[in-house]
């Protein structure tokens, strides 16, 4: 429904309808209800393991809209969700019964070149963002699916093709506008409430509804050495014990990652290997386009190639290329662990599971983090695992709810024995589970949390994220 119709006609569940009325009637934006023609696209998010069903979705048009959605949802007490890109993989970007905030279309960006900073509002994609900060040949660290919001993305911390060059997305990060948990508006950074600037880098959703994030930029581009070089599963320990090498040698410029996978029916592959298992190395050389052969080549001759499809691409487009793989609608699960090291043993883990794929979908990841992500000092941001040098992202991925708990179950299996100690990455993790939140974060940096959520909410109305638990 929109601003101008009655929610009387339709209101129902935890919100009173003329409480609903005066609310939809206040919004500059609109309020989708349960039976609008747009309710079933409007709660629809891109995993679609989560079919939730919102009493209320919130389409704010700026920051009056966040600031009476975030009071609607405290005066009346009804769970909240909030939604920036709606990527959220265990599903914290929507609800049965509550509010959903959706901030998708607050989408304007201003770059400012001279300062090199852009100032984005929280429901951009890096689609968005990249094609507003590449028209001046400038960057910040962004996903590697542009569909991805940028809001979800830095809040947990921002892992991306630029990180070993420029750090995180939230290293990056020099300013916030949020709502907090009273309604409060507060500008968040360096200089002005610095402790909730900290941990709002990393410390996900859990302080406050942010309204508009101000990044550090960087030349980047406009055309960038990137792409993926493709091996024979068969040779997937000599592969992976290359990457070790290769990554120990690499400059800060070089940002890659190993993906053990099934070739998809893409004409760059040729028809033999589509449907088998196969590993991809990818990576992305933002450094002198000059350098860029010789800083690679140790990644593309990691074993017998199949295909190598490195080419200069234009930035923007790199950071699309792989979005056909990801499509909205099928069911989604990750499971992370960060690794101080790959050793021996978590080798041969990686290379055993690789063999027990649960499907064509399911794929692991080996990011190499390092170079600036690991010489931000612990304390300076919430995501604080900086020492942790590769991360492994565990994907189980059907194409709908037929063997989604099996596939599950198996990125556990792989996690578990990955080992005990491994770190966890809150924008790659699946569930909900407390133990998998303090895996994400030194115990001081999480007790630290805790202090600033009892300040800033502490009845916890923001508990839809990986959730830090107020104590006050
Ligand atoms: C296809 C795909 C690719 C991905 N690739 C990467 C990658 O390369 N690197 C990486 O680091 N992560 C990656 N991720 C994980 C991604 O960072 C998280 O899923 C992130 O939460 C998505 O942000 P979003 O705004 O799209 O999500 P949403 O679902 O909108 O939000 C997720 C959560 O973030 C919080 N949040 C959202 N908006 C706000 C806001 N305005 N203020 C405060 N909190 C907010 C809330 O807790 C919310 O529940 C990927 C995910 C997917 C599905």
């Amino acid at each position: 429904m929109t601003t101008n119709q009655s929610p009387t006609q339709t209101a129902s569940g935890p919100i009173g309808s003329a409480t609903l009325a005066e609310f939809a009637d206040g919004l500059r934006g609109t309020a989708v209800l349960p039976g609008d023609a747009n309710y079933d696209q409007a709660r629809s998010v891109w995993n679609g393991a989560h079919d939730r069903h919102p009493a209320v979705i919130a389409r704010c048009a700026g920051v009056a809209d966040v600031m009476r959605t975030v009071d609607l949802a405290r005066s009346e007490g009804v769970p909240i969700a909030v939604r920036g890109g709606g990527h959220s993989i265990p599903g914290f970007s929507t609800l049965d019964d509550g509010i959903l905030l959706d901030l998708s279309t607050m989408t304007g960006i201003q770059v400012h070149p001279d300062r090199r900073t852009v100032t984005a509002q929280a429901g951009c994609t890096w689609k968005d963002l990249d094609a507003e900060t590449q028209q001046f040949g400038l960057a910040v660290t962004g996903g590697l699916v542009s569909s991805t919001g940028i809001a979800g993305f830095t809040t947990g911390g921002g892992v991306g093709w630029l990180m070993r060059k420029h750090g995180l997305a939230c290293d990056n990060l020099i300013g916030a506008d949020v709502v907090t948990a009273d309604g409060q508006f507060v500008h968040a950074s360096a200089h002005e409430n610095p402790e909730l600037f900290w941990g709002l880098r990393g410390g996900g959703g859990n302080f406050g509804v942010v309204t508009s994030f101000e990044y550090r930029l960087h030349g980047v581009g406009p055309t960038v050495l990137s792409g993926l070089v493709f091996y024979p599963a068969e040779e997937a320990e000599q592969v992976l014990a290359g990457y070790r090498a290769a990554c120990a040698d690499a400059p800060d410029e070089l940002t890659t990652l190993v993906n053990l996978t099934t070739a998809p029916p893409v004409p760059f592959l040729p028809e033999s290997v589509h449907g088998t298992p196969v590993i991809g190395v990818g990576g992305c050389w933002s450094g002198d386009p000059e350098a860029g052969e010789a800083a690679t080549a140790p990644f593309r001759a990691l074993g017998t190639v199949i295909s190598d499809v490195f080419a200069a691409n234009p930035y923007a487009g790199w950071q699309q290329a792989l979005d056909p793989l990801w499509p909205r609608g099928i069911h989604n699960y990750f499971r992370s662990a960060l690794l101080p090291a790959l050793d021996n043993q978590a080798l041969g883990v990686l290379a055993e599971s690789f063999a027990t794929l649960p499907g064509p979908l399911a794929e692991i990841h080996v990011q190499h983090l390092g170079g600036a992500v690991g010489r931000v000092p612990a304390q300076d941001t919430a995501y604080a695992l900086r020492e942790q040098e590769f991360i492994v992202n565990v994907i189980a991925r059907t194409p709908d709810a037929d063997g989604f708990e099996q596939a599950i179950d198996w990125a556990r299996g792989v996690t578990a024995a990955l080992g005990p100690d491994a770190g966890s990455y809150v924008n790659f993790t699946g569930d909900a589970d407390p133990a998998l939140v303090r895996a994400s974060y030194p115990s001081e940096t999480y007790q630290r949390l805790v202090q600033l959520k009892n300040r800033y909410d502490p009845t916890n109305l923001f508990r839809l994220n990986q959730n830090i638990v107020p104590t006050e």
